[in-house]
């Protein structure tokens, strides 16, 4: 399976910015280091850079090209959090390019009919402006790239970073070939929240069966309407309770079968798989490469797609419970079957 990594483009911010910049070469190491037999049989690869035509899928040309001049205005720089350099949009560049490589790995079966960037999930940039350390919308130029080169019509968007993806929702208001679900604290970043197709806001304190509980509402919901050929997965690990910004009280194990829900029901609809990263801010840094590790161990340990018997899966509308879904997943990591 390949494995995309940006680390080696350095975002070079000062020592004293939030933004934990270390997080994924760290990861990266560790990953690489790791006697798992899966990670050892990863394809380690450096993308290339997004090209300006693969942005122009979502984003404004004037958007690109103030970033590309270095003339964007100083409100839109500061709404980023990252300063206007070379090195940052280099890094931008890469990351948007890395979830296209490996949505395009995946969907073409390269190596497998999954594929994973340590990074990506930058949800809150928009066509016009970037937002909360979002430079360029990674899933949202990969989604319509797959779309324009014949290797998907129908995206499903599983945002679980504990964060709205709001600006993934504005790319793909009106866009009835894209479905965006996003499961996020109600009460944390962004203040405004454009309308997904599916949101689910959670309280403050969300513990592990509630937030598996909403999930498979949730998932339910979302395959009743929509059945899509290609999913990117969002496995934000700020849900975590040791997390410096999220606000919810998943545990490790918790984490694990959320993203459990979401890999096998990729496998269960036969759909290709582009697995993101996103955010995580542990109070201790561990606790997030801890919450990776395991994100990215589950994805190498998918089994391959299992050929069809007879054509497209097609849900029936009105039984959603019975259909396809997270729940034919093997038992989850607390000691539960799926339901
Ligand atoms: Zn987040």
């Amino acid at each position: 399976m390949h494995v995309f990594h940006t680390d080696s483009f350095g975002l070079d911010l000062p020592a004293s910015h939030p933004f934990p910049q270390d997080k994924y070469r760290r990861l990266r190491e560790m990953l690489q280091a790791d006697p798992d037999p899966v990670f050892q049989g990863a394809d380690w690869t450096i993308p290339p850079a997004a090209t300006d035509d693969e942005l122009h899928l979502v984003h404004t040309r004037e958007y690109v090209a103030a970033w590309r001049a270095g003339t964007l205005d100083a409100d839109r720089v500061r709404r980023i959090g990252f300063p206007q350099t070379d090195a940052v949009l280099e890094r931008s560049l890469r990351s948007c390019g890395a979830t296209l490589a490996a949505a395009r790995s995946a969907s073409r079966r390269e190596r497998s009919d999954c594929a994973v960037y340590l990074g990506g999930g930058t949800h809150h940039a928009y066509p016009d402006r970037g937002g909360g350390y979002c430079v360029f919308n990674d899933c949202a130029v990969a989604a319509r790239a797959l779309q324009r080169e014949g290797l998907a019509e129908r995206v499903l968007i599983v945002d679980l970073d504990v964060h709205h993806g709001d600006g993934t929702a504005a790319v793909f208001a009106d866009d009835p070939s894209v479905f965006t679900l996003s499961l996020h604290g109600a009460r944390n970043y962004p203040r405004i929240k454009p309308p997904s197709d599916l949101d689910v806001p959670l309280p403050d304190g969300c513990s592990d069966r509630a937030y598996l509980d909403a999930l498979d509402e949730a998932l339910d919901r979302c395959l009743a309407a929509f059945t899509p050929d290609h999913v990117f997965y969002l496995a934000g690990a700020d849900p975590h309770h040791g997390d410096r910004l999220g606000r919810l009280a998943l545990t490790d194990a918790g984490l694990a079968a959320r993203d459990r829900r979401i890999l096998f029901l990729a496998r269960e609809l036969a759909a290709s798989l582009t697995v993101t990263l996103a955010g995580g801010y542990g109070r201790i840094p561990d606790i997030t490469l801890g919450v990776h590790r395991e994100t990215v161990r589950q994805a190498l340990s998918l089994p391959p797609i299992r050929p069809r018997r007879s054509g497209r899966h097609s849900p029936r509308r009105d039984t959603p419970s019975s259909n396809t879904s997270a729940r034919s997943a093997p038992p989850d990591g607390l000691g539960n079957p799926i339901t």
